[in-house]
């Protein structure tokens, strides 16, 4: 069985009564080596990285063919689905494997610590996907966020546009709110390209797969992470303005002289933009604006 073979693929879905839904962004991958290779590189890094019993979450299985290579190389996967039409099909093609367990919910619905607490406790856990495009941001800083300590790298196929994004630095890439962020948390590093027709349907754009490998501890110690984020998110509140103008506009207590004498004192230029300071940058700058704020 191949679950790649396009026309494996098509037969299996007619066999069932469903098709692929645009509304859940699901495209297929139909070439079984990129399946292989995302779920090499997810388990690779993995295995460098715990000795212990190893477990996997995927998010949109699809018809499974993602998670029949994981199921070959974890001890265990837990797969999450949208789609109850999947679902039947999922226990079909998953049939061979007893480490296998699917979930039919809404990622971004669960309870994340009642749900590592229920499904992952006995293991160390990666992530690996091939993501729904329309809530990759969304399921990213959910990850990152509220299982924060609990992952070891977070594998996922993106948009090429979006893995840029993810993976820029202050030299290079287009780096925004998404990009600090990450930093916080690890380290984004762009792995391959797949092009439109490895997928049913195709999509419009090339997709890249991504590994962040996520901190054991993070190395920056803010005085305030609320602050820190919300520091973030103002300083890439307006494109394509300066940093200090940014800001102001989300700090409106603080006057334009007070934020000018911040980004002076922190060692910056006043018309630096967003994109030119690093994590350890922000850490500092969200420091020094929480003590003016107190
Ligand atoms: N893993 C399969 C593959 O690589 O061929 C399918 C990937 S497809 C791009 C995205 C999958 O995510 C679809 O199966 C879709 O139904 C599922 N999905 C979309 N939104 C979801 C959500 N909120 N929670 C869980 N699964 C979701």
């Amino acid at each position: 069985m191949n679950l790649c073979d396009i026309n494996y693929v098509k037969k299996l879905m007619q066999r069932y009564q469903t098709g692929t839904k645009k509304s859940f962004g699901q495209n297929f991958l139909i070439n079984k080596s990129v399946p292989e290779r995302i779920a090499y590189e997810s388990f690779s890094y993995h295995k460098q990285k715990n000795s212990d019993k190893s477990a996997v979450l995927e998010i949109g299985p699809g018809i499974g063919c993602l998670t029949y290579e994981l199921a070959r190389e974890y001890d265990k996967v837990v797969a999450v689905e949208i789609d109850n039409s999947l679902i039947p099909i999922l226990n079909e093609t998953l049939g061979e494997f007893d480490n296998v367990k699917v979930i039919n919910e809404d990622f971004l619905k669960l309870n994340l610590d009642e749900f590592f607490e229920k499904e992952l406790s006995d293991c160390s856990v990666s992530v690996c996907a091939n993501l729904p495009y329309y809530i990759t941001t969304p399921i990213i800083m959910a990850l990152l966020e509220r299982a924060r300590g609990k992952l070891t790298s977070i594998t996922v196929m993106v948009q090429r546009e979006v893995a840029d994004r993810l993976c820029a630095t202050t030299k290079k890439g287009d780096y925004g709110a998404i990009t600090a962020s990450i930093a916080y948390y690890g380290e984004a590093k762009k792995l391959f390209d797949v092009t439109p027709d490895n997928f049913l349907p195709p999509p419009k754009v090339t997709s890249s797969v991504v590994r962040i490998e996520l901190y054991d501890k993070i190395p920056y110690e803010p005085k305030s992470e609320e602050m820190l984020f919300k520091t973030i998110q103002g300083a890439f509140s307006q494109r394509r303005k300066t940093l200090l103008n940014s800001l102001s506009a989300s700090f409106s207590s603080l006057s334009k002289d007070k934020l000018s004498s911040i980004i002076t004192d922190c060692g910056f230029d006043l018309n630096i933009r967003g994109e030119k300071l690093t994590i350890g940058d922000y850490v500092n700058l969200s420091n020094e604006i929480l003590k003016e704020l107190n």
